[in-house]
């Protein structure tokens, strides 16, 4: 009813502004490239979950599922190390080279002390590195991706900060859960932004349940896209 009554100038300049709009947004979504990389391997599996299972099946579980949400929220993304043949961490990092994000999808264990029984470890834990190029924008999106964890009612685990041998994580940020992790291979050698997402500790057969039931699963992959897309939408540390 309005573009019907509107002057011939103004809907030039409608025209033009859609125009805009939609060129900016095929920009943006040309220039997000999201490098989605599958924790372990088939030959190096990272740890056993509560029911036994390797949690490099978890991790690319999970993944699969992160990848086709960034595909719907308009991102692009590479996917690094599905097929479980990935030994090299730094081979990752190197597949990931022009990329504008890189994400590592992992889920959690304890120290050996606390197994097996490992119920009272519950959450998630978010990490960046310090000598990644870009720390800032890898904080930002650590932080984006727990805010989304949160408001689907995940809580942060600190427990990679209590001080004892193979903890003693400095934490980034207590309240949401993200840690420091400055040498952890794939986040120092990124050449982009990056972050590593611990979804859930799959030792307590709680979060192995929960995390087992594909409905929750897919919800924690929609808030980690989600958390994606706030950060690079954010655009900040875009260098
Ligand atoms: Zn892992």
């Amino acid at each position: 009813m309005h573009v019907l009554g509107m002057t011939l100038a103004k809907r030039r300049l409608l025209r033009a502004c859609v125009a805009a709009a939609v060129t900016g947004a095929a920009q943006a979504a040309q220039a997000a490239v999201v490098a989605v990389d599958v924790g372990h391997s088939l030959a190096r599996s990272g740890s056993t979950s509560a029911s036994g299972k390797p949690e490099f099946q978890y991790n690319q579980a999970l993944a699969r599922d992160v990848i086709a949400g960034l595909a719907a929220a308009g991102l692009q993304t590479r996917a690094i190390g599905m097929d479980g043949e990935m030994d090299v961490l730094t081979a990752r990092t190197e597949a990931a080279r022009g990329a504008d994000l890189f994400l590592s999808i992992h889920h959690d264990s304890v120290q050996p002390q606390y197994l097996p029984v490992a119920d009272r470890f519950a959450g998630y834990g978010v990490f960046a590195s310090r000598k990644n190029p870009d720390p800032k924008k890898s904080l930002a999106c650590s932080v984006a991706v727990a805010d989304r964890l949160q408001a689907i009612g995940r809580a942060p685990s600190l427990h990679h900060a209590e001080p004892i041998k193979g903890e003693n994580r400095p934490l980034a940020d207590a309240q949401r859960g993200v840690y420091w992790f400055d040498d952890l291979v794939v986040l120092k050698t990124a050449k982009q932004p990056a972050l590593l997402v611990e979804a859930a500790i799959t030792v307590n057969p709680a979060e192995d349940n929960m995390i087992s039931d594909s409905r929750n699963r897919k919800l924690i992959a929609s808030a980690i896209v989600a958390g994606v897309a706030d950060c690079l939408r954010g655009g900040a540390g875009r260098s």
